[in-house]
C-alpha cells in the first residue's frame, strides 16, 4: 500500500473515532493519538525522510491537509460534547415551577412581650416614659436605698440571688426607679415606667418562677397624690381588663411605700358576681402600689415636704396569666410553639 491510500484510510479512521467520542477525557486522548507529538501523523512525517526529495513536499503538504482535517474533526466532536454538557447541567437543574412551594412560618410576638407593648403604649398615652436599667444591680439600689437596710426583715420576702456581698441579680425593677431619682433632681416632674425582667430565689412551680417580668410606675412631683394614682390604676385596670371595671385599694405594706396598697379588680371573666378565677370572691388582685416612702425620697436628696410621689409595680405573668386564663407560669417560658402560637 503507497503512503498515499495509508493516509486515506487514516483520515477515515479519525473521522470514525472522532464522531463516536463522548468524553472530554476521550477527547483529549484521541487527539494525542493522531495529532501529538507522538502521534499517527507524526510517524507518517519521520517516514518521510526516506521519500525521493522531489516528493517530499507533495507528500508534506498531503500530511497538512490531512492534519487540517483531522484537527476539524476534533473541533466538531469538542463543540458536540460541550453542547451535551451544557444540556446535561440544564436538565438536572431544572425547576419545576408547578410544584408547591415550602411554606415559611413567620413567628410572632412572645406574648409577655405583648403584654409589655400594650401597658407601655396605655402608660405613655399618659404621659409617661419608658426607663431601663441593668439587670445585675447594686445592693445599695436594690435595698438600701429603698429603705430596705442590710438587716431589714422585709428582704425576706425577695430571698436573692447575690454575686458579691454588694451586687445581686436585681429581685424588682425598683433600682431603675432609684439611679431615675439620682439622675433627675433638677428635671421634675419624673414620670416613669419601667418594665423588664426581675430575679429571686423562688422554687418554680405553678404560679412561681425564679425569673419573671415586672413593669413599676413612678410620679414624683411638687403635688402628686393618692387619689391621682387611684385614677391611673382605673385607667390601666380598665385599658387591660375591659371598660367596665372597677377597682378596689386594701391597705397592704411596702418598705419602700407609705401609705401602702394592693390593688383588686373586679373580675372580668364574671363581672364580679364569683367564678373560679376570682375563687368566689369578684375580684382579683393584680398588683401593688402607694405614696413614695420619705424615707426613699431623702435617700435620693429629695425634701420630701416639698415633693411627693406615687408608684405602683405589676407582675407581667400575673397580667397576662389573669387575662388569658393560663394555668401554669411556666407555660410562659418553655417555649413550646403550640402553646406560643395561640397568641399570635
Ligand atoms: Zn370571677
Amino acid at each position: 500500500m503507497n503512503l498515499e491510500k495509508k493516509l486515506i484510510e487514516v483520515l477515515n479512521q479519525a473521522k470514525e473515532v472522532f464522531h463516536k467520542v463522548e468524553s472530554s477525557q476521550d477527547l483529549q486522548d484521541k487527539k494525542a493519538e493522531y495529532l501529538g507529538k507522538k502521534g499517527v501523523l507524526s510517524t507518517y512525517l519521520s517516514d518521510m525522510k526516506d521519500l525521493p526529495v522531489e516528493e517530499k513536499p507533495k507528500f508534506g503538504q498531503a500530511i497538512n491537509d490531512i492534519k487540517n482535517q483531522i484537527n476539524g474533526f476534533f473541533e466538531d466532536a469538542k463543540t458536540r460534547i460541550e453542547k451535551a454538557a451544557v444540556m446535561k447541567k440544564l436538565s438536572l437543574e431544572a425547576i419545576d415551577v408547578t410544584l408547591p412551594g415550602k411554606e415559611i412560618r413567620l413567628g410572632s410576638k412572645h406574648l409577655l412581650s405583648q403584654v409589655i407593648e400594650e401597658l407601655e403604649d396605655i402608660f405613655v398615652g399618659l404621659g409617661y416614659t419608658v426607663k431601663e436599667g441593668p439587670e445585675v444591680e447594686l445592693d445599695l439600689y436594690n435595698f438600701e436605698m429603698l429603705n430596705l437596710p442590710k438587716s431589714h426583715p422585709a428582704r425576706d420576702m425577695q430571698d436573692s440571688f447575690y454575686i458579691t456581698e454588694e451586687l445581686l441579680l436585681r429581685t424588682h425593677t425598683s433600682p431603675v426607679q432609684v439611679r431615675t431619682l439620682l439622675e433627675n433632681i433638677d428635671k421634675l416632674p419624673i414620670k416613669i415606667i419601667c418594665p423588664g425582667k426581675v430575679y429571686r430565689r423562688d422554687d418554680d412551680d405553678l404560679t412561681h418562677s425564679h425569673q419573671f417580668t415586672q413593669i413599676e410606675a413612678l410620679v414624683v412631683d411638687h403635688h402628686a397624690s393618692l387619689s391621682d394614682l387611684k385614677g391611673t390604676l382605673l385607667t390601666i385596670a380598665r385599658k387591660m381588663f375591659g371598660e367596665d371595671r372597677q377597682i378596689r385599694l386594701r391597705p397592704s405594706y411596702f418598705p419602700f411605700t407609705e401609705p401602702s396598697v394592693e390593688v383588686d379588680v373586679s373580675c372580668h371573666k364574671c363581672n364580679g358576681v364569683g367564678c373560679s378565677m376570682c375563687k368566689g370572691s369578684g375580684w382579683i388582685e393584680i398588683l401593688g402600689a402607694g405614696m413614695v416612702n420619705n424615707a426613699v425620697l431623702e435617700a435620693a436628696g429629695y425634701d420630701s415636704n416639698v415633693y411627693q410621689g406615687y408608684a405602683l409595680g405589676a407582675g407581667i405573668e400575673r397580667i397576662a396569666i389573669l387575662k388569658y386564663g393560663i394555668d401554669d407560669i411556666r407555660a410562659l417560658y418553655t417555649n413550646d410553639l403550640r402553646f406560643n402560637r395561640q397568641f399570635k
